[in-house]
């Protein structure tokens, strides 16, 4: 049996020998934290104090320490590394020091959420380049990096590879990474503390700041403020931003046009629709993690081809199908997909353009098409050019600027106006109310 103290004795002369081979740096920065938890008939638990700092571990180090357990003593099993997030409080103050302060803003990573699993395609090829650009650097070659598309089309899993890959080549890098939205709550909470002075310190502490979800400050004022001074004390100290919003800078309303512009200044970087080519290649990778259930190809060609809203649905559509297969027992097939998944194919399916909008509103109150991009203020055309705006703007993804430019290049105020004057006209007038539920139906098909 192993006692205590030679338990003890080995694991101080497994660190020491790790030191040596891995250097001072990596001791310093991962090794030294390591901690003996227990030790029990053979089976040796080394604890560290998070799930990042074991995923960083094992794959590097995880099969030395346990070749090195077993050259120093007899009998030992088993080595295994465990998480204990109370070792912290046996950290040096250095650590502890920084732990409470800028790191605790920064919200938790998805271990899922890396390069590895990101795949690549014509799509986001750009954002994935730009991406690794900075994370394989310390040094601040475009600043900022914003990174813009749709909904489901994974900047929070590129956001999150970015921050992974910084942190693991230089564990020294105080990356935060946290929404806009969490931003904001933290400022507030300052605000109400009032405590703005240690806030601003803190973020103005990280080297590299990194905002999920920008678009969520637009019209709110202070936080905006708040977020473009941290953004040029950052940048004039060469430290790295990089934001995601779901929408590209210029068309971002409600933001202040001197922090428009500063967003603009680095690398604006678009991921787009995806292909069907992408969208197979997600399909196939996901499927090798999934164990115990055969996929046909032609069922993934079938859900490649007719789940192309975004990824986070193809994802669901895949999970509901296995999830669905094993409730069942049966195997995956055309049909059962078929069946599982028609009301989202069919959602799919309906994918209303701003044109389509404006041709059958034409058509409706007998105007011309053109007179949707015209310049006449006739009631006649301007009243059926409102109601195609508000379509427009329920309908599809567009934003208000996009929906303007559509509609003869007119601003996005007009079509703010327009969408709010419909839905007062809507409440009003009961034959409003009515041609609207005609033309979205007749949309709908
Ligand atoms: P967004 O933040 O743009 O709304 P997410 O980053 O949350 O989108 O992505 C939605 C889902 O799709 C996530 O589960 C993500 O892992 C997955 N995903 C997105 N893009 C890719 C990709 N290129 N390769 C693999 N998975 C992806
Ligand atoms: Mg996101």
């Amino acid at each position: 049996m192993l006692s205590e103290d030679k338990a003890k004795d080995i694991w101080q002369q497994v660190l020491k020998q790790l030191r040596t081979e891995a250097g001072e740096t990596v001791f310093e920065n991962w090794l030294q934290f390591l901690n003996l938890e227990s030790f029990e008939k053979g089976k040796i638990i080394i604890s560290v104090q998070s799930k990042f700092h074991k995923e960083w571990i094992e794959p590097r180090y995880g099969n030395r320490l346990k070749t090195l357990w077993k050259s120093y003593g007899q009998n030992i099993e088993n080595v295994s590394l465990a998480v204990n997030e109370n070792i912290t409080s046996n950290l040096p103050r250095r650590f502890l020091k920084e732990e409470n302060s800028i790191l605790s803003f920064s919200s938790p990573l998805d271990p899922n959420y890396t390069f590895e699993k990101f795949i690549v395609g014509p799509s986001n090829n750009f954002v994935a380049a730009a991406a690794e650009r900075i994370s394989e650097s310390d040094e601040v070659s475009f600043n900022p990096l914003v990174i813009y598309g749709g909904v489901g089309l994974g900047k929070t899993h590129m956001m999150h590879a970015i921050a992974w890959k910084i942190r693991s080549n230089n564990p020294k890098r105080k990356v935060v990474y946290l929404s806009a939205e969490k931003f904001m709550y933290q400022f507030v909470r300052a605000l109400r503390e009032q405590d703005t002075m240690s806030f601003k310190e803190q973020f103005r502490s990280a080297d590299v700041l990194m905002i999920d979800d920008v678009q969520f400050i637009a019209g709110k004022n202070s936080t905006q403020e708040e977020f473009f001074h941290t953004f040029n004390a950052l940048v004039d100290q060469s430290k790295q931003i990089i934001v995601s919003s779901d929408r590209s800078p210029a068309d971002l309303e409600g933001i202040e046009e001197r922090l428009r512009s500063r967003l603009g200044w680095g690398i604006v970087a678009e991921i787009h629709q995806t292909t069907y080519e992408l969208r197979l290649g997600i399909l196939q990778s996901k499927v090798d993690d999934i164990k115990n259930c055969d996929i046909p190809k032609n069922v993934l060609e079938f859900l490649a081809h007719k789940i192309t809203s975004n990824i986070r649905e193809l994802e669901g559509a895949l999970k509901r199908l296995v999830a669905h297969s094993q409730l069942v027992g049966r195997p995956v097939s055309l049909d059962t997909a078929y069946d599982v998944l028609h009301d989202l194919i069919r959602a799919n399916n309906r994918k209303v353009t701003v044109e389509e909008i404006q041709k059958k509103v034409a058509e409706h109150f007998s105007i011309r098409l053109s007179d949707m991009s015209s310049a006449r203020r006739a009631r006649a055309v301007a009243r059926p050019r409102q109601i195609a705006m508000y379509l427009s703007k329920q309908l599809t993804s567009r934003s208000l600027p996009e929906i303007g430019r559509n509609f003869g290049g007119r601003d996005h105020t007009t079509v703010m106006h327009a969408v709010s004057r419909i839905e007062s006209l809507m409440l009003e007038d009961s034959s409003v109310a009515d041609d609207l539920e005609l033309l979205k139906r007749n949309l709908d098909n």
